[in-house]
């Protein structure tokens, strides 16, 4: 099969590798869609030094083992892989596992292939009127949904959400959707045109109204986004980060002990919600699509996907002629 490789060269290359055999318990999926995240882009800068193949946003078919009940069903997957033993997955907390994988990120092959396994128990089912370019946003959409997890619900101020990215986007629209007031601040005014049907306040940098917020939410993927949201959260606020930077931030902690603010990471969230979200039709991450790619061609689309200003790229990865 094709896949997407980042190897020891600290390179991305198409290769023909062997079909990936499912282990007990776990199945083998034909991969139709993929989606290139900002940590896709990472690990090409070395992510936690990941060996394998890349990609970990996928929908896909069942396609093995020929006993599995799920054969043929159309399926997303929970990219945490965990050991189901140690002290933290009995404290249901799975996806912070001692022995976790993560595919295509931390010790296990991902997506961006014509097929990948995944244990059985990491798959859910596509509601039929999903279609499969929306159910690709099924990962970063359930990671925006991890957000009001954490928030002190209900909120008397507005959110402000930093960043147009396509998390930021995501964000900004689930947390609308969730009956919260949201600013969101970007770049570039295409990108915040698609929250306003979400019924989503945007800004660009030059425009921002005075005042503090009493959560903010940041996901611009760039450490000034961090240094924004320190500088304009209201005393005993909460941000919230959802971005990993490359490299360190330098945090001056008088800008968090001073104002006591709380300062929260965030990372992985529920599949069942986001695919609920999507089949109610309350979010269409559709227009964040920008480009779509056949997989013969992902290097190219690597690179597309790294010009400042494109939101998502898709691999097709159904095997080609
Ligand atoms: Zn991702
Ligand atoms: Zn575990």
């Amino acid at each position: 099969m094709l896949a997407l490789y980042y190897g020891a060269n600290q390179q991305a290359v198409l290769q023909e590798l062997p079909q990936p055999e499912p282990q007990p318990g776990e199945v083998l999926i034909r991969v139709t869609l993929a989606g290139i995240c900002g940590t896709d882009l990472q690990v090409l800068r070395g992510y936690h030094g990941f060996q394998g193949v890349m990609g970990h946003e996928f929908v896909g078919v069942v396609a093995g083992p020929q006993n599995s009940s799920r054969l043929g069903q159309r399926v997303v997957g929970e990219i945490n892989v965990s050991c189901g033993a140690c002290d933290l997955c009995r404290r249901s907390l799975p996806r912070h596992c001692r022995q976790r994988q993560v595919i295509g990120l931390k010790g296990r092959d991902g997506a961006f292939a014509h097929y990948l396994t995944l244990p059985a128990a990491n798959l859910v089912t596509v509601p039929a009127q999903v279609e499969d370019e929306a159910a690709v946003f099924t990962e970063p959409l359930a990671a925006a949904l991890a957000v009001p997890e954490i928030l002190p619900l209900p909120l008397k101020s507005p959110v402000l959400v930093v960043g147009d990215g396509r998390l930021g986007l995501l964000i900004a629209m689930s947390l609308a959707r969730s009956e919260v007031e949201v600013h969101l601040l970007g770049h570039h005014e295409a990108h915040l045109a698609l929250a306003h049907p979400y019924g989503v306040t945007t800004f660009l940098e030059k425009e921002m109204p005075a005042g503090d917020y009493e959560v903010i939410v940041e996901a611009s993927g760039a450490a000034p986004g961090l240094d924004l949201a320190l500088a304009r959260v209201r005393p005993r606020g909460l941000v919230v980060l959802k971005s990993t930077y490359t490299g360190r931030y330098p945090l001056d902690s008088a800008a968090v002990v001073v104002p006591e603010v709380r300062l929260v990471g965030s990372r992985c969230g529920p599949f069942g919600p986001a695919l609920r979200m999507l089949a109610r039709k309350w979010i269409d991450p559709r227009p964040l699509i920008d480009r779509r790619f056949p997989l013969s061609q992902g290097l190219a689309a690597l690179e597309w996907a790294q010009r400042p200003g494109v939101l998502k790229v898709l691999l097709d990865c159904r095997e080609e002629g």
